[in-house]
This record gives structure tokens, C-alpha cells and sequence, in this order.
């Protein structure tokens, strides 16, 4: 699933292959992909608007549309857009296509049928039920080291499970976590209210570089227009986790070997000598 420094590159890859554009038609192809949201009532909301901005919150995708309308997108395990020529035909499971002005069409295919899509008021948006549980943004001065020590005080839950949560920390999934965790030295089975302020500074500082050494990473890769979310899986960042998928593997502080564990069915890694607990 990609993660808020994947999700910020496909939002950036969007508005930059977008930016001018209009949209003059759109189509809700299953219906499932936006369950608030009859085909009739899309296409209708896509009729002949402009596209104002593309931005993020947390992981969603946000389409600020003419007309006071903004679509809500979340990719989840594999939704991804691309933004095809009239000489490409649609990928196989397109769930959703807008037809723009300059006739390239900006379509949303998803094979395993997880991603979602809304359309809001935009000057309800901070209310949208999406959207508005969400934790502060982690580069915003609202995700300060005092939120983060108080939000982890008022827990028990297992810190890894903890990060996970975008109503508690807002951005990370199952890589960051485990890659900010080993950044300070926190063990990923740890109770989130036992972990002291000196490391619950650490791990708010480790959150932030986990998060924009990715997003410098992926700024000096290209954009694709035929494969805007694959530019990290799949790409040459998975040789660079510090302990994720690195199971057996030595750690690169210590050398010794990186531990997996199972957390609410998802996979943490971690090392046992630096991330004591
Ligand atoms: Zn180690």
C-alpha cells in the first residue's frame, strides 16, 4: 500500500500532468469505487469542470473541482492513475475515467478493488468523515514533539499497531513505522504510554526524516504519465529500508541479524539489540 511519500509523488506526478486542465466528462465504471456516489450523480459532477488544484491529506488524493466540488481519492493496495493519450487504450480493471479537455483522459484502474473514491462540498471538506478524524499533518507545526508525547501517554497499544493509526500519526503504514521505530531504537512491541519523552522526541524526529528522505528521494525521479504510483515499489528504493523486508538480514548499526514479527497480521521488522524493550 503506498504510503504518504508515495502518495504526495502521485499527487505532485497529477498536478503537474494536469495542471491548466479541465475535465469535460467523467465515468463511474463500478460502482463500488464510490459507494456515496450514484454513476448518474458522477457523470453530472463531471460535467465540463475545471481542475483547480490537486493536493493531499494524509494518504486521500484530493481533486479541488470548479463548482465548489472536491473528489476524494484513496488509493489503498493497488488503485493507480494514469494520464493516457487517445492512442492508449484503458487498462483492464478501469474503475473510473474523466475525458479532459486536451482529449487525453485521466483514468483510475485498481486490481484488487480496495481504492475509494467521494465527492464533498469543498467548503465542507474538514468536515468530510474521510478526512476529519485525521492527526495532524506530519510536516505541519500542529505534529509538534508535545502532540506526539501526549497522543502516545494516552495509549497502551503496541507502538508499531499505535503508528499505524492515521487518527494518532497521519501518514505512515507498515515500512515507515518499522523504519522509524529502528531509527529510535524504539521496540515495535513496546506499550506506547511506557515510552519515555527523550524517545518519544526521538521517534518524532525519526517520523520526519523517514517521511522527507523518501519524498527527496522520489523528487529526482521523472514523471510518468503511464505509471504514476511505481516509482518507488518496484523501483530502486527497496535496497535502502534499514530493517524493512530485510528479514536475516544484518542490521546496518550492529550487523546483527534483522528480526520479523507478525502485528495485527502485518509484518514488523526490527533489530533485537537496538530496539530493546
Ligand atoms: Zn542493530
Amino acid at each position: 500500500m503506498p504510503e504518504l511519500p508515495e502518495v504526495e509523488l502521485v499527487v505532485q506526478g497529477l498536478a503537474q500532468l494536469l495542471k491548466g486542465r479541465s475535465i469535460r466528462s467523467g465515468a463511474l465504471y463500478r460502482e463500488k469505487l464510490a459507494p456515496g456516489v450514484s454513476p448518474q450523480k458522477f457523470e453530472r459532477t463531471f460535467h465540463q469542470r475545471d481542475i483547480i488544484a490537486i493536493t493531499r491529506r494524509g494518504k486521500h488524493i484530493l481533486f479541488e473541482l470548479s463548482g465548489g466540488k472536491t473528489l476524494i481519492t484513496h488509493l489503498r493496495m493497488s488503485g493507480t492513475f494514469q494520464v493516457l493519450q487517445p492512442r492508449h487504450e484503458n487498462p483492464k480493471f478501469t474503475h473510473a475515467e474523466f475525458i479532459l479537455d486536451n482529449d487525453d483522459r485521466l483514468v483510475f484502474s485498481d486490481q484488487r478493488h480496495f481504492g475509494y473514491m467521494n465527492i464533498v462540498e469543498s467548503d465542507e471538506l474538514g468536515h468530510a468523515p474521510e478526512l476529519n478524524k485525521l492527526a495532524p499533518e506530519p510536516f505541519s507545526s500542529d505534529f509538534s514533539r508535545p502532540y506526539l508525547a501526549k497522543v502516545l501517554k494516552s495509549s497502551r497499544r503496541k507502538i508499531k499497531e499505535f503508528l499505524l493509526d492515521q487518527t494518532k500519526v497521519c501518514g505512515l503504514g507498515n515500512i515507515y513505522a518499522s523504519e522509524a521505530l529502528y531509527l529510535s531504537r524504539v521496540h515495535p512491541l513496546k506499550p506506547s504510554c511506557e515510552i519515555s519523552t527523550i524517545k518519544a522526541n526521538r521517534l518524532h524526529a525519526s517520523i520526519i526524516k523517514v517521511l522527507s528522505d523518501s519524498l527527496d528521494f522520489g523528487a529526482g525521479m521523472e514523471i510518468d504519465p503511464l505509471n504514476l504510483d511505481s516509482r518507488y515499489f518496484g523501483g530502486d528504493y527497496e535496497g535502502e529500508w534499514y530493517v524493512y523486508d530485510r528479514e536475516g538480514l544484518p542490521c546496518r548499526r550492529c550487523e546483527a541479524p534483522i528480526r520479523r514479527i507478525i502485528q495485527g497480521s502485518r509484518s514488523s521488522y526490527f533489530c533485537s539489540r537496538c530496539q530493546r524493550k
